[in-house]
C-alpha cells in the first residue's frame, strides 16, 4: 500500500511524547487560512512551472510527472514557494514497508511514531500497514489529523492507533467553514469518539490575535474561547485524559490573507489558558 510522503523527520521531539520518527503525508482534504505548511495540501498536477525555475537542475518532466533528482537538490525550496497549485515536486510515493525500513533504523533512539500531513486520515490502509509494523517493533503509534475524516469508520486503522492528536479549529460550524472550506461535525464525532475509546492524546487549537468571545459568531475568524468551552462541555468525563495544546498562531509559511497576520500576545495567550483552567482542563499547553 503506497502513500504520498512529502517528507520524513527522523528524529523529532515535537510531534507527540518523547523522541519520535514523524511522517508527513502529501494532500489535505481542508484548506486553512492559516496552514503554515500549504505545500502539503494538494498533489502535483504535472504542470511543470517549478521545473525551469530550479537553480540547481534538479527537476525534469516525463509527460505529465516531475522527476525529482534528490542527490542533485539543494533543498532552496524555490520549487515550493512558485507553485501555484499548494504541492510541491519533492514527493515520493513509497509503499508502507519502505517507510517502515527507512524508521526502523532509528529504533534505537525513538519511543514512537507520528504520521502527520496533508491529513494522515487521507490513507488509512497505508498507515495501518505501517503501525501494524511498528507496533510489533514495540514503537507507539500516533496520528495528528485535522479530524475531518470519519475514525470511527476505519476499525483497523484504529486497531493498531495507539492515540491521536486532533486539531479542533473552531467550534462553530460557519467559523470553521469559513476558516477551512468544510464542515466540521465530523470533528466534533471524531472528539467525542476518540475520548470515549481512550485514544485522544492532546486536542490542539490555533489562537489568533484580536479574536474575543464579544461579538457575533459571523465577525470572527477563530472562536478560540467557544472552542475552550465547546471541548470541556463534549468531553466533560474525560478531561483529565488528555492534553489542551494552545498554539500560538505564527505567519511562517503561511500564504494569502493570513501571511502579515501578527501572532497573539503572551497575555492573550494565557488569558485563554486561564479560560481552559476554569472550564476544567487539567493539562493545558500554551507553545
Ligand atoms: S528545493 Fe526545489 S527548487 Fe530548490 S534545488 Fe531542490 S528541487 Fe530545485
Ligand atoms: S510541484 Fe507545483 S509547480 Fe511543480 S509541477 Fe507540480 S503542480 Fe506544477
Amino acid at each position: 500500500m503506497k502513500a504520498a510522503i512529502n517528507k520524513m523527520i527522523p528524529l523529532s521531539v515535537v510531534d507527540g511524547p518523547g523522541c519520535r520518527t514523524a511522517v508527513f503525508v502529501q494532500g489535505c482534504n481542508i484548506a486553512c487560512a492559516y496552514c503554515h505548511n500549504p505545500e502539503t495540501q494538494r498533489l502535483c498536477n504535472g504542470c511543470g512551472i517549478c521545473v525551469s525555475q530550479c537553480p540547481a537542475g534538479a527537476l525534469s518532466l516525463s509527460g505529465k510527472n516531475v522527476i525529482w533528482d534528490e542527490a542533485v537538490c539543494t533543498q532552496c525550496d524555490h520549487c515550493i514557494r512558485v507553485c501555484p497549485n499548494y504541492a510541491s515536486p519533492k514527493v515520493r510515493w513509497m509503499e508502507a514497508v519502505d517507510v517502515w525500513e527507512q524508521i526502523s533504523k532509528n529504533i534505537p533512539f525513538i519511543q514512537g511514531i507520528t504520521v502527520s500531513g496533508g491529513e494522515c486520515g487521507l490513507y488509512p490502509e497505508f498507515i495501518t500497514e505501517l503501525f501494524t509494523l511498528a507496533g510489533n517493533a514495540g514503537l507507539s503509534c500516533f496520528l495528528d489529523s485535522n479530524g475531518c475524516v470519519d475514525f470511527t469508520k476505519h476499525p483497523k486503522l484504529m486497531a493498531v492507533t495507539d492515540k491521536v492528536m486532533l486539531d479542533v479549529k473552531a467550534w462553530d460550524s460557519q467559523v470553521f467553514h469559513r476558516l477551512t472550506g468544510k464542515d466540521n461535525s465530523v470533528v466534533k464525532k471524531n472528539l467525542n469518539y476518540l475520548a470515549k475509546v481512550g485514544k485522544l492524546y492532546e486536542v490542539r487549537l490555533v489562537c489568533l490575535d484580536g479574536e474575543s468571545s464579544s461579538g457575533p459568531s459571523e465577525d470572527k475568524e477563530v472562536d478560540m474561547e467557544d472552542v475552550i468551552r465547546g471541548v470541556a462541555a463534549e468531553v466533560n468525563p474525560y478531561l483529565e485524559d488528555f492534553k489542551l495544546k494552545l498554539i500560538t498562531f505564527r505567519n511562517y509559511g503561511v500564504r494569502g490573507k493570513m501571511e502579515n497576520r501578527k501572532s497573539p500576545t503572551q497575555n492573550q495567550m494565557e488569558k485563554l489558558k486561564e479560560l481552559a483552567v476554569q472550564c476544567g482542563f487539567k493539562e493545558i499547553q500554551i507553545v
